[in-house]
């Protein structure tokens, strides 16, 4: 990928290169998930770091572009946590090989903030800035983010931090503080649209709407084996008759995080049905939305719907995956029970 930076994001980044004699020590970059966040703070990275001397977003072609895309910049670093440095797809298997690390850390822990005290001390080798890019910002608990408080309250020289978060409420107090916000921007949808279209997504419009808006989540979504896994979700919730126990089953590996956004997102819109409004996500389904909504007690709908927020704050751990699930079908079904006419309020 040679352009860097997302369509949406230029102005921002343009902006911010050219105020670079007067940047703040840290930026705290906070937006909706699957806008690319982290792709921002990339990008701002990339560009400032970018040597061509034009000004503007990165150009891609100078030795600093090249090192940056080929991830040796001397001056950059990413901390992540290692759960993210590899999306190798092998969950915690009961035959896993002996003396393997079991699982890798959700967390940033404070050794990667303690390995940055070379970087962040000697000078920088290009004589420009040193960006460091940290993400999610969330994911350091407190030991991690109190070393990395002492860094904040006093910066090196020509340092520049960018945090990333899509949950800015959870970050210490004493974090946020201590950097200057900025807002991610979302694209408007005919920006998302032709962004999508560039990348070769077919039917972009269900996709995006799948993604509520979100265009990155939305290149995602439009992959084949994705597109199937939600439609057969879908089709059980659609028919109420339809097997949610074997649709259960067939979640039982797999982690529960697509399947309850799914519910979620369709709940969402029958909720919005049960008002007489579109779907919002499942654009290409109102049919059996509004069929269902035309006969389900909206109460019992909205009360499934703030158990399914609790369900899904829990969905990291649950014992059993698959009862997990069934659980939540069941009483799916049993709200979108039809009452009969009489009954209703
Ligand atoms: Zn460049």
């Amino acid at each position: 990928m040679s352009a860097t930076v997302l369509p949406w994001h230029r102005p921002v980044v343009e902006d911010l290169v050219a105020r670079r004699a007067t940047l703040p020590h840290a930026l705290l970059i906070h937006g909706r998930e699957g806008t690319g966040l982290v792709e921002l703070a990339r990008g701002i990275a990339q560009s400032l770091l970018c040597e061509s001397g034009q000004g503007g977003t990165a150009c891609g072609a100078c030795p600093a572009c090249g090192w940056f895309r080929d991830g040796n910049h001397p001056d950059f670093r990413e901390v992540r946590p290692e759960s993210l440095d590899e999306e190798d797809a092998s969950p915690a298997d009961s035959d896993a090989p002996e003396g393997k690390e079991e699982k890798k850390s959700l967390f940033i822990k404070i050794d990667q903030i303690r390995a940055l005290a070379d970087f962040m001390m000697l000078t920088t080798h290009r004589d420009g800035l040193r960006i460091l890019v940290l993400h999610p910002a969330e994911s350091m608990k407190s030991e991690a983010a109190n070393a990395l408080l002492k860094t904040l309250e006093e910066p090196p020289p020509r340092t520049l931090i960018l945090l990333v978060t899509s949950r800015v409420g959870r970050l210490l107090a004493t974090i946020r503080s201590r950097c200057q916000k900025l807002a991610a921007p979302r694209p408007a949808p005919d920006v998302a649209l032709s962004w999508l279209r560039a990348q070769g997504v077919g039917q972009p419009e269900l996709a995006l709407a799948a993604a509520g808006g979100a265009p990155l989540d939305a290149v995602a979504f439009a992959a084949p084996e994705y597109q199937a896994a939600r439609s057969a979700f879908v089709r059980v919730l659609a028919d109420p008759r339809g097997d949610m126990l074997a649709c259960a089953q067939a979640h039982e590996k797999a982690d529960l995080t697509q399947p309850l956004l799914w519910l979620h997102t369709w709940v969402h819109d029958l909720m919005l049905g049960l008002h007489a409004l579109p779907p919002a996500y499942f654009p290409d389904q109102s049919a059996a939305l509004s069929r269902i909504a035309g006969s389900a007690n909206a109460r019992a709908v909205c009360r499934f719907e703030t158990s399914l927020r609790e369900a899904r704050r829990l969905v990291h751990h649950p014992l059993n995956p698959r009862l997990f699930l069934e659980q939540l079908l069941i009483s799916y079904a049993a709200a979108i029970e039809p009452v009969s006419p009489a009954k209703r309020p």
